[in-house]
């Protein structure tokens, strides 16, 4: 079985600490139990522009089919992975597979661009910016195909170590996307200091814009300070078409939820391309009051 998947199944189990993975095993110790851990693989979930309606990009979301517990919850998944070395197994594996599927897509014809969520020890090293240029220099992949999700929080935990290596990676062209705009441990500074090139407006305030005063006039503040400051801005969990209006008045770049697609895996995402059809909204109809 996965060797990832075997760590990652014990420690969601048992947390173990990151010497106990880094230590070589002792002569006469029991071999890891066997059995089988399940599989992890990337979904893709859709990326809309609001104005045209046109497919701009897939943000890749990790699945784990455990044998026993089915699913697993990402969040809880990336959770328990960031209390060990577990994690940064994880995203290797991640942004091999993605950058592996980018160009299987370009081989056959398709320009997608995909973002892959980073945890926060990744960006603590140069390693995962090695990994990108080596990988983008492998498969003959323009740098702009790929992006980067930050969080907030990640940012927070050693700020000058993350800032090194994205920087490096804004150099070599890949683009950075500060996800969960408004939660955690928001800062403007962030978007002063950080060479980014996207914002992304949690859903926690889109899900609630159409009912709750205060989220819509969240979102679109979050709009409009993207916006003045030259940064696209990308609204996630449009899961209604009114919804989807909203953030067109306000002049959201692009989008993606429920009401467009749900995640999904790379070969159901080429079937959905072949079914899309872009819906524009009506002009001149401002549904935002
Ligand atoms: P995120 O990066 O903010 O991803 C967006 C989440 O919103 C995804 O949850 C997606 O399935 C969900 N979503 C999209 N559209 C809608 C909608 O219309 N309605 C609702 N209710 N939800 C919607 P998911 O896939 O469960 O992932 C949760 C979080 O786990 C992600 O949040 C991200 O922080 C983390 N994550 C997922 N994959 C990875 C990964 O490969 N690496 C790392 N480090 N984190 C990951
Ligand atoms: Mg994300
Ligand atoms: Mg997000
Ligand atoms: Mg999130």
């Amino acid at each position: 079985a996965d060797p990832i998947l075997r760590r990652a199944a014990q420690s969601a189990e048992s947390p173990v600490p990151d010497e106990a993975w880094d230590r070589p095993v002792r002569p006469g110790e029991p071999p890891e139990p066997a059995g089988d851990v399940g599989e992890i693989m990337m979904y893709y979930q859709p990326q809309i522009a609001i104005a045209t309606g046109e497919l701009v990009g897939v943000e890749a979301l990790l699945r784990w089919r455990h044998p026993r517990r089915g699913m697993v919850d990402p969040e809880e998944l990336i959770r328990v992975a960031e209390q060990s070395a577990v994690m940064r197994l994880l995203t290797r594996r991640v942004v091999d597979d993605v950058m592996e599927q980018l160009a299987k897509w370009s081989a056959a014809g398709l320009r997608l661009r995909a973002a892959v969520n980073v945890s926060v020890r990744d960006l603590h090293t140069g390693e995962i910016a090695d990994q990108i240029a080596d990988r983008l220099a492998r498969h003959g992949l323009a740098p702009d195909r790929l992006q980067l999700e930050i969080t907030e929080g990640a940012l927070m935990a050693d700020p000058r170590r993350v800032l090194t290596t994205i920087t490096r990676l804004h150099r070599i062209g890949v683009g950075i996307a500060l996800d969960d705009f408004g939660t955690g441990y928001s800062s403007l500074q962030h978007l002063r200091r950080l060479p980014l090139s996207e914002v992304k407006v949690d859903r926690s305030f889109v899900l609630g814009m159409v009912d709750d005063a205060d989220d819509a006039a969240i979102v679109r503040s979050t709009i409009e300070l993207a916006k003045a400051l030259g940064l696209r801005v990308v609204a996630e969990g449009v899961e209604d078409e009114r919804s989807w209006r909203m953030l067109h008045a306000a002049g959201c770049d692009a989008a993606q939820g429920w009401f467009y697609a749900r995640p999904m895996p790379a070969e159901e995402l080429v079937a959905w391309m072949a079914r899309y059809r872009p819906l524009r909204p009506l002009g001149g109809h401002d549904d935002a009051d």
